[in-house]
């Protein structure tokens, strides 16, 4: 094979992969052994994102762009009239360690269309990993992307091999799934997510007992959704997130803003922006929920299906329950703490530490580095000051939002100025 040939396969299936923001390297602690190359320890894997939030420190890239299957929001589907390629397996063993040993990337993240099936396809990726680990003693990072409908089998094997799996949900809700995948079956993505749930939880196990028991996909599994192809609302979107984290114990679900890529009646049209903000306040949802002890339906329930994009959503949840506000930094719970607008998980511990000693002020806060911007309104303390005086939601929120310096401003709506007052 030609130098060339395997530089334009690269050229098409890095491009194609492009779509799967799925690829942080987070979480693995697979160590050095034998003297082989590389590790997922430490400092783990060093990975910087772009701007808008995707990773590009892994080698990305599909094993091939050709599928059987017509998902209407993929550039990959088979109707689409694109340039085609596959890689062999020696190829994806070979490139991901020239460029590791070039120090070009720290670990390998291959996803792939589906050639014949979905056995054909895993078997191809497992393939590649058991290469990389069996062959070459590679001990760093990779991301295998399952593919929906693979077997028992080889899911267990992809376990064995790489450090994180994950299948794509892709669409959040399953009627949105119906209308832009028809080909697909909603029970072909459960059944390899159960079985990587069930494997890591019995490997986990017998680890205890046996200590020679090898990893199982030592950081965990995670799912994509495309956010924005369906017309679902942010309560669909996080509800459905919820509910994979819950029932497969998801270690991330990823929200990437729908690209239009192809015209077609069922989706977005070709000038449809890129929601690359609303991805943002998904993103900081899913944090409120697994961080801050925030449940769905206190951020978003039928009265709310969708996320303010002015203002973030815990400031959201606090203007729409000033009856909780203001809080005694003083004297509320670790809870109520992490509550506040502006106020993060860092600042609570720090706040519960230092208020042993004295009764914090306002000076003492911003010593601690909280966001006084938002805090400010929400809080009293060891100070006579108290913001909020009688504001209303719009009034606060407005306040607030003349203050905030957000790279996402731009995208503000100019509605901002009925709430002068
Ligand atoms: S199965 Fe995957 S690669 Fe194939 S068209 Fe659907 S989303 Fe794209």
């Amino acid at each position: 094979m030609s130098f060339d040939r395997i530089q334009e396969k690269l050229a098409i299936l890095a491009d194609a992969a492009k779509y799967d923001v799925s690829c942080a390297s987070s979480g693995s602690t697979r160590k050095n052994k034998d003297k082989g190359l590389g590790n997922s320890t430490g400092s783990g894997i060093c990975h910087s994102y772009t701007e808008d939030g995707r990773c590009v420190s892994l080698l990305k890239i599909l094993m091939t762009n050709h599928c059987i299957f017509d998902c209407a929001y993929c550039v990959t589907r088979k109707s689409n009239d694109i340039k085609r390629a596959a890689f062999k397996i020696q190829e994806v063993v070979d490139l991901t360690i020239n460029f590791y040993r070039r120090n070009y990337i720290e670990g390998l993240f291959l996803s792939s269309g589906i050639f014949k099936n979905a056995d054909f396809t895993m078997e191809r990726l497992v393939q590649v990993a058991k290469k990389l680990r069996l062959e070459e003693n590679f001990n760093g990072y990779i991301h295998l992307k399952s593919i929906p409908g693979a077997s028992d089998e080889l899911m267990r094997e992809a376990g064995l091999y790489a450090d994180r799996l994950s299948v794509n949900i892709e669409i959040p809700t399953v009627s949105g799934l119906k209308l832009l995948a028809p080909d697909k079956n909603f029970k072909d993505f459960i059944k390899p997510m159960e079985k990587v749930k069930n494997e890591i939880i019995q490997y986990q196990q017998e680890k205890k007992l046996i200590k020679s028991t090898p990893k199982y996909a030592p950081a965990g599994q995670s799912t994509q959704m495309i956010i924005g192809a369906a017309g679902e609302s942010d309560k669909d979107i996080m509800y459905s997130a919820t509910y994979y984290y819950k029932k497969y114990n998801m270690r991330r679900v990823y929200y990437s803003g729908y690209i239009p890529i192809s015209s077609d009646t069922r989706l977005p049209s070709l000038d449809t922006e890129v929601p690359v903000l609303r991805e943002n306040r998904l993103y900081q949802t899913d944090w409120l929920l697994r961080f801050y002890g925030f449940s769905v339906n206190e951020l978003l329930n039928d009265t709310h299906q969708n996320l303010d994009l002015q203002i973030d959503p815990k400031l959201g949840w606090a203007l729409r329950n000033l009856q909780e506000f203001p809080v005694d930094i003083n004297k509320a719970d670790k809870r109520m703490l992490a509550r506040i607008p502006g106020i993060g998980m860092q600042s609570v511990h720090k706040i519960i530490n230092a208020r042993r000693f004295r009764k914090l002020n306002w000076e003492h806060l911003k010593a601690i580095g909280i966001s006084m911007n938002r805090a400010t309104y929400f809080i009293t303390c060891d100070s006579r000051e108290f913001y909020t005086k009688d504001l209303t939601a719009d009034q606060l929120k407005y306040k607030i939002l003349q203050n905030i310096k957000s790279k996402y401003q731009k995208h503000f709506s100019p509605q901002l100025s009925l709430f002068a007052s």
